[in-house]
Order: C-alpha cells, then sequence, then structure tokens
C-alpha cells in the first residue's frame, strides 16, 4: 500500500511510525517543510498532561468531560512508548514524570478554583497525587510576592523533551528505508469520485498513492480551500503560541512545574527540555493568519512569570531560542480526527494544546482505520465533518469568558482602582458578550471563550 501523509509534526511522523510497524508492506511518502516552520510540536513544552489542564466545570460538562477522557487514555502510553522510541532509533530521548502543580497569586481566584477542581478530579479518578510544600521543590525559587500557597505533585503526568522525539521519529522513519521523506509542502489534494487520486506540491510535482492522511496541523483549512473536495470541514485557526528556552544550568528543574489553566490559556509552565536547560512556556493568539515572530508582549510577560513565580535567579539564565508555533484550534475548538466521506482520504488536526500528548492514541487510531480496523478508541465526538459542537450554554459561555478575561487582565499587570472597577467591568463584557452573541444568533447556544475574537471579526459566520 502506498500512503501519502502530509505534515510532519508529531502527528506526521507518529502515524507513519505506527502505519509501518503495522503492516511490513506500507510505502510512505511523507511530505513537509525539513524546517518544520510553524511546527506547534516543537515548540511544545512538551507536557502530558490531562489532570493538569482541568478548569473548574470541565467534569460538569458532558463534551468537556469527553475530551478529558480521551485525553486521560493517552498518559500511559508514553512510558512505553519513549522506552521503544529510543531503543529502536539509537537516540537518547530526555522525559520524566511528575508535575508539580502550584497554586500562587499570580491571577485572580480563577486559578484557586482551577487548582480545586484539578484535585476533585484526581480524587474522582482515584490518581495517584500528594500534597507538597511549595518549598520543597527542587530549584523553585519565586519571589516573595510570587510564592505559591498551595502544591501538589501529579505523579503519572510527566514532559519529554520535543525536539529530540521528532529527530528520534525521523530517524526511525528514514532507517526504515521504506519512507520517502520530501522537503515540501503540500497545495491541495485531488478529488476523482470518491477517492483521492493524488497530492500536488508548492513545486507542483504530483505525488500518487492509494491512502492520504492530512495531518499538516494549522494549515489544514489553507490546504483544503485549495482543493476541489465539495465537503466541509470546520475551519483550523492558527493558535499562536511562543515559549522560550532557557539555559538554565544548575538552576534546572527536575521536574516540570505549573499553575493551573488561566485567561484562556494553560498558566505558566517550565519543564526541563534537558539536564541544563529549561522550556517556559507558554502564550496563546488566536489568528485566521500565520504569525512568524512571537510579540515583545509575549516575550515580557512569560519571562516576568519565570522570574517571579518559577525562579527569580533565571535572570542570569541565557535566552537560547523564542520557540514559535501554530497550534491547530478547530471553530468549536473540538479536534477533528478520523475517517472522511472521502473513501481514501483521514484527517487529524484541532489537537490545540493536547496534540502531542495525545498523538500515540491518535496514531494508533488512524493505524487502525487505515487497515480497516476499529480504532482503539470511539473517535465519534471528533468526526470531521460534524457540525460545530454546541459545548456550552450561552449563558455559561459568557460566564466563562468574562472570568478568562479578567483572569488574563491580572496576568498582564492590571492593577485595578480601589473601587468597583472589577465588578464594573464585569457587567461591561457581560453586556459586550450578550451583544455579540445577538448579532451571530447565537441565542441557545454559547460562542467558545476562546473563540470571541473569530466571532467578532466575523471568520466564523
Ligand atoms: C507553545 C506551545 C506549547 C504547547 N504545549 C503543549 C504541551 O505541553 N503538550 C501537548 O500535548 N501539546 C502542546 N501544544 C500543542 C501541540 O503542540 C499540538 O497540539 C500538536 O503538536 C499538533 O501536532 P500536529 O502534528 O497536528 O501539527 P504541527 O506540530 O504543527 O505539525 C505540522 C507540520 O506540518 C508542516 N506543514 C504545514 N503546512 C504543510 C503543508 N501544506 N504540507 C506539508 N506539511 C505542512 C509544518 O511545517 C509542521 O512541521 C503546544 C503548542 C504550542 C504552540
Amino acid at each position: 500500500m502506498q500512503i501519502v501523509i502530509a505534515g510532519n509534526g508529531i502527528l506526521g511522523l507518529t502515524t507513519a511510525y505506527r502505519l509501518l510497524r503495522k503492516d511490513a508492506d506500507a510505502k510512505i511518502t511523507l511530505i513537509g517543510p525539513y524546517d518544520n516552520k510553524g511546527c506547534a510540536s516543537l515548540a511544545a513544552a512538551a507536557m502530558f498532561n490531562s489532570f493538569a489542564e482541568i478548569d473548574n466545570g470541565t467534569l460538569a460538562n458532558d463534551i468537556e468531560r469527553q475530551k478529558f477522557l480521551f485525553n486521560k487514555t493517552a498518559t500511559p502510553y508514553w512510558p512505553d512508548f519513549l522506552a521503544t522510541l529510543q531503543s529502536e532509533s539509537g537516540l537518547r530521548q530526555e522525559y520524566g514524570f511528575g508535575t508539580f502543580l502550584i497554586n500562587n497569586h499570580g491571577s485572580d481566584c480563577l486559578e484557586d478554583q482551577n487548582f480545586d477542581a484539578i484535585i476533585a478530579a484526581l480524587e474522582e479518578f482515584n490518581e495517584a497525587y500528594e500534597h507538597v510544600k511549595p518549598e520543597s521543590i527542587p530549584n523553585y525559587k519565586p519571589s516573595v510576592t510570587g510564592r505559591a500557597a498551595r502544591a501538589i505533585f501529579i505523579n503519572g503526568e510527566g514532559w519529554v523533551n520535543p525536539v529530540l522525539l521528532i529527530e528520534g521519529l525521523k530517524q526511525i522513519l528514514i532507517n526504515s528505508g521504506r519512507v520517502n521523506y520530501v522537503n515540501a509542502y503540500v497545495k491541495a489534494i485531488h478529488r476523482e469520485g470518491d477517492k483521492i487520486s493524488h497530492a500536488i506540491l508548492n513545486n507542483g510535482e504530483k505525488v500518487y498513492g492509494d491512502q492520504f492522511l492530512l495531518l499538516s496541523g494549522a494549515t489544514f483549512t489553507d490546504i483544503v480551500n485549495a482543493s476541489n473536495l465539495d465537503i466541509d470541514f470546520l475551519r483550523i485557526f492558527y493558535g499562536v503560541g511562543s515559549s522560550l528556552l532557557l539555559k538554565t544550568d544548575a538552576m534546572t528543574l527536575a521536574n516540570c512545574v505549573r499553575t493551573p489553566n488561566r485567561g484562556l490559556a494553560c498558566g505558566i509552565y517550565s519543564a526541563p527540555h534537558d539536564s541544563s536547560h529549561t522550556l517556559i512556556g507558554a502564550t496563546n493568539n488566536i489568528m485566521p493568519y500565520p504569525a512568524d515572530n512571537a510579540n515583545a508582549n509575549n516575550v515580557y510577560s512569560l519571562l516576568k512569570s519565570a522570574m517571579e513565580q518559577v525562579n527569580t535567579d533565571y535572570y542570569r539564565a541565557e535566552l537560547v531560542k523564542i520557540n514559535i508555533g501554530w497550534r491547530p484550534t478547530s471553530a468549536d475548538t473540538i479536534p477533528l480526527i478520523g475517517k472522511t466521506s472521502i473513501s481514501n482520504l483521514l484527517v487529524a488536526t484541532g489537537t490545540k494544546r493536547d496534540g502531542l500528548h495525545c498523538s500515540p492514541l491518535i496514531s494508533e487510531c488512524l493505524a487502525n482505520i487505515v487497515f480497516n480496523e476499529n480504532p482503539t478508541y470511539d473517535l465519534s465526538l471528533f468526526n470531521p465533518e460534524r457540525a460545530p459542537v454546541r459545548i456550552y450554554t450561552r449563558d455559561e459561555a459568557i460566564k466563562i469568558a468574562v472570568g478568562h478575561t479578567i483572569n488574563a487582565a491580572y496576568q498582564h499587570d492590571f492593577v485595578p482602582a480601589k473601587n468597583r472597577m472589577v465588578e464594573d467591568l464585569e457587567k461591561y463584557y457581560t453586556q459586550d458578550l450578550n451583544k455579540l452573541h445577538d448579532s451571530v444568533g447565537a441565542y441557545d447556544w454559547g460562542i467558545p471563550p476562546e473563540l470571541i475574537n473569530m466571532y467578532r471579526y466575523g471568520h466564523i459566520k
């Protein structure tokens, strides 16, 4: 079987890897730029978090609960996956398990609520964790005002150095002799009848195959729009995110240290990259088009948060690299994974901030489908040709959005006047969001808070 994969991020590489292992005769053409422009996987920490990503209310919401259960299923794949990858590639992987979740006062009480919700979830699922004294966390040395009041250690949630991970996978694929790795972009895919016949590359070449997998991350919609598919997929936006690589030498953490989610993003985190470097993340700005560079405010707020909330000695760390990656974010914030109505086309994108963590599970499901087997996990929530899933009621969405907007402001140095300013802002945002909901006809459903600007500026009709 000749399989064509568009995209050389974590989903493209892990899927190619699974396909090779599943069928000794499979031949793969893997298409993606060798410089991995915009690759979210390479900008990630990369953390294996499902519990640490829980918000207050996640598990009470049916859709969010389903998504959480999918993410949670991916976590136990990692120890074996990494050990096998390390031995097959001969390349050492840097990774570890155990995450310190801290609760400080870097924003308002929303993060206290999220911290409590994470503990409640750990209890509900009987997941291993322990309460720890924040001051006992190795190499955690926040400023006086940035210090945590509470902390827990979540044993099963870890991290991996994504650069070595991607490199290890590439080596296995290339060494197999069955993968043709093409340094190009897929511009479009060509439909003939109920099949894709070939992919058209940016250099004009055509690549023919029996099965096609569109795994190009945030550029998915650009490829679909340039193709003659005659089917509708939800739009995928560019969740532009930056992270910083610091040379931290003796200050390097042994484990990931992170806050709960804050203001529509994942809070501040620091993850070991190797024994002398630390990755600080992450920002998130959802846009209809890609950005090539992080903006000054992103870098400022990450550095400030890292020095105040993780380790004040980072003032002397070298800033080695500013990463930028495009998180594929769908028009309802739920991933698109699985079969399409074109018989030889599979897609996986829209994984937002969990795609690296979920990649062993997603790739296993995709490989099963390619060989006409049932996917390991029921993917019906992620049906690529669905109408938008309405995750929230209108009132829920507005309440969450107002809470997160004000929470985000605190992360960006907001100091309210000593009067009713915060209550007034809450009223103002609530009115504004009610008007926005009316203007887009969202009467009995709520706009996902992350996508407010995509609705406000007409990028989602
Ligand atoms: C700052 C940041 C931090 C993150 N932290 C985490 C984390 O801690 N844990 C986690 O699980 N997830 C995290 N994520 C999210 C995660 O990185 C993504 O969900 C996941 O990596 C998406 O993988 P992908 O393979 O679909 O896309 P990508 O990793 O973006 O890969 C797509 C690849 O396809 C290439 N490409 C683009 N267009 C084309 C085309 N037309 N033809 C061929 N190739 C193309 C790109 O150059 C790229 O190499 C983070 C993301 C960011 C940006």
